[in-house]
């Protein structure tokens, strides 16, 4: 038997990365999976390599496509058990040198798309009547002071607001809503950073983590399938680390 028998679960920049292994542990647990990003290539294939998921188009920043796609998904699935508001794009700048549109474009993606994904299914799952898990996707970047990070890092404090605020109002309807803190995981998102590139640099920051290594997709997947699962059914409104014990 597997955790998620029976549910109905849409990831975000599922196509790749995190999102993508998320899908193929919760397909693996018995769960109907779709896959939502704005890569449809690379989403399509994805979906293709997972039994019992899909892919659709879905620009997180578009109040239209989240209604679409969360009607398209009750209309052929039934039901919306699980949302992972996981789509999120890196900005690598400091302070002074970070423009009001590079900001406006990553406050678009990873806090209006999480509010949008949020809003969406919460409508959903309550007009259902039959609870729900909603979780997103933070970093160690919305616990602590990340250097070149300002505007990535106030979309991820600005989540633990949002999130523990949705908990509170959305815990009568039986819908659970918490924070995901990833640590430093190898996927695409961190594949140009000189921390990946240079080895001497990346043994240095290896040696800075408590267990010595960069995360992997299917270590963070665990904990997201914890809290998508009816066995995380008395946490919500809280924030859960997998970062190999790098916040201190
Ligand atoms: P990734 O870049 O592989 O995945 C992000 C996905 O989001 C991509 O498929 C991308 O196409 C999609 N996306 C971007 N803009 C979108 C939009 N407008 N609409 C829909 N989809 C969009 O990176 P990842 O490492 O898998 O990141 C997943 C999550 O984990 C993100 O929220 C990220 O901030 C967070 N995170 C990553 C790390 C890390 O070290 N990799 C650390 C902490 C937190």
């Amino acid at each position: 038997m597997g955790r998620l028998d029976g549910k109905v679960a849409l990831i975000s920049g599922g196509a790749r990365g995190q999102g993508a292994e998320e899908g193929r542990l919760f397909a693996a647990e018995g769960a109907t999976v779709v896959l939502a990003d704005i890569l449809d290539d690379v989403g399509h294939a994805t979906a293709a390599s997972i039994d019992r998921a899909s892919y659709m188009h879905l620009d997180v920043r578009r109040e239209g496509d989240w209604d679409a796609v969360v009607a398209s998904i009750i209309e052929r699935l039934g039901r919306l058990d699980v949302m992972v508001n996981n789509a999120a794009i890196d900005l690598e700048r400091s302070l002074v040198e970070t423009s009001l549109e590079e900001w406006n474009q990553v406050l678009a993606v990873n806090q209006t798309g999480v509010f949008l994904g949020t809003r969406t299914a919460a409508r959903a799952m309550i007009a259902a009547g039959s609870g729900g898990s909603i979780i997103n996707i933070s970093s160690v970047a919305g616990l602590e002071g990340l250097k070149l990070h300002t505007a990535y890092g106030a979309t991820k404090w600005a989540l633990r607001g949002m999130t523990r605020t949705a908990a509170q109002e959305l815990g009568k309807f039986g819908i659970r809503v918490n924070t995901v803190h990833p640590g430093i995981i190898e996927t695409e998102f961190t594949a140009e950073l000189k921390s990946f590139k240079d080895p001497a640099t990346r043994a240095k920051l290896e040696r800075g983590i408590a267990l010595r290594r960069y995360g992997q997709t299917d270590d963070v997947a665990k904990l997201v399938l914890f809290l998508a699962s009816d066995d995380a059914g008395y946490c919500t409104g809280q924030e859960y680390l997998v970062d190999g014990g790098i916040h201190r």
